[in-house]
């Protein structure tokens, strides 16, 4: 077994890297506090060929899942906020059109994306959380056309989209083999953003509710076949588990960085506190952590690209323990700056808040036991 990244994979990860530093991680604290979707980065990060990772070949695309996994954690430990935009929009957002699309489809929204589209994946209702076979965003058609009804939302890039995958049911009473799946485009007639949200952490990056009104789309806005959508919409979020895990592991690796140096550098009672066994134990906790975050990251890439699926139960995994890891890793890190760490005027603040919604969004951690626990004992 090599745990080494490839010298070709170590490039890609110094040129992300060297962008972040200078595109991204300057203005993370700003962006922080202004709430502002900086429009400008999406771009930059394009003309950087950031937004061409994973994509298939045919398309444009070039690497693979741990390529953008490379990608994605660098972007998330810069300002997770951008994280979350970035793997929407690569990830989250395009697995139903990159699995399921066809090829029209694929070559007109992969070469969209891959020149700085950003993206939503509009699944969410009021009633249908965890439970998203629940979902009640109607559909009908007439003619040439399918007319969506319905709200979805919490949704991550809602307000900025050029374009959403999104999920509706024919009939509720057929459960979840009524749902299909479909891309609308921004500026659809009946298609609008309602409320932004204000949260915790994640400030750069929007989360808004979507209205579908009589929204009228081409019934070649399908995708996949009708009635499938409820399966595309799983396969999707299996996928995007490990970008969220990977985001995870972005932001606890940031928060471990910025510990590590603060507790060289500060001292109390005539010596660095990096000399304090409490302190040690913290750093060493946080150290095995992040490793095997990391480590069950590489091999749930790993195998969704030798099985050319994500494969449930390691995806699960990964989400799971890199989002909890995260959290230990960010509190012990606001630990270690004691009153600082309390404070706006250091980052492991801003890294604390924003780690909290990797254990919800995409699955809470009870949904990942829940998928991890029936995969072992083969129930349903
Ligand atoms: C910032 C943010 C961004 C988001 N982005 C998106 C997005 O881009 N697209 C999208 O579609 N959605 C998005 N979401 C929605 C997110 O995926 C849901 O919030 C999440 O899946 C949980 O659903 P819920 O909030 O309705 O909680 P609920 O399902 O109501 O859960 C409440 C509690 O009950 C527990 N629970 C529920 N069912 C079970 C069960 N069977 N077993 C054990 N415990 C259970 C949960 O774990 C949780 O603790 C986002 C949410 C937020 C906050």
């Amino acid at each position: 077994m090599d745990f080494e990244l490839t010298e070709e994979q170590k490039m890609f990860q110094t040129m992300v890297r060297d962008f972040c530093v200078g595109e991204i991680e300057p203005y993370a604290a700003e962006w922080d506090e202004t709430e502002k979707f900086p429009h400008n980065v999406v771009k930059k990060m394009a003309d950087a060929g950031l937004h061409s990772v994973h994509f298939p070949e045919e398309y444009g695309g070039n690497g693979d899942e741990l390529t953008f996994a490379i990608a994605t954690e660098e972007i998330s430990r810069a300002c997770a906020g951008i994280g979350v935009v970035y793997l929407v929009s690569l990830g989250l957002g395009m697995y139903p059109i990159v699995m399921h699309g066809n090829e029209q489809q694929k070559r007109h929204y992969i070469s969209r994306v891959i020149n700085g589209a950003i993206v939503a994946f509009a699944l969410t209702e009021a009633m249908a959380g965890s439970d998203v076979a629940a979902l009640e965003t109607k559909y009908v058609r007439e003619g040439d056309y399918y007319v969506l009804n319905g709200q979805k939302i919490f949704i991550s890039n809602g307000a900025e989209a050029d374009f959403v995958t999104t999920f509706a049911t024919k009939d509720k009473s057929l459960g979840y083999r009524g749902i299909s799946a479909f891309v609308v485009d921004k500026g659809t007639k009946g298609f609008s953003v309602g409320k932004i949200e204000r949260k915790m952490g994640l400030h750069p990056a929007s989360v808004a509710e979507l209205i579908f009104d009589d929204c009228r789309i081409p019934v070649a806005n399908m995708l996949g076949e009708e009635g499938r959508g409820f399966r595309i919409a799983l396969e999707g979020i299996d996928a995007s588990r490990v970008s969220i895990a990977v985001q995870a592991l972005g932001i606890a690796q940031a928060a471990y960085d910025a510990a590590v140096a603060y507790a060289k550098e500060r001292r109390q009672f005539g010596a660095e506190i990096a000399r304090l066994q409490a302190i040690q134990w913290m750093i060493a906790d946080m150290a095995t952590d992040i490793d095997a975050a990391r480590l069950l990251i590489y091999k749930a890439a790993w195998l969704t690209k030798k099985e050319g699926h994500a494969p449930p139960k390691e995806a699960a995994m990964a989400k799971l323990f890199a989002s909890e890891a995260a959290h230990r890793v960010c509190h012990k890190a606001v630990q270690i700056f004691g009153g600082y760490g309390y404070t706006r005027d250091f980052a492991v603040e801003r890294y604390y808040r924003d780690q909290r919604i990797t254990e919800i969004y995409e699955g809470t951690s009870e949904m990942q036991r829940w998928t991890i626990a029936r995969q072992v004992l083969g129930v349903k």
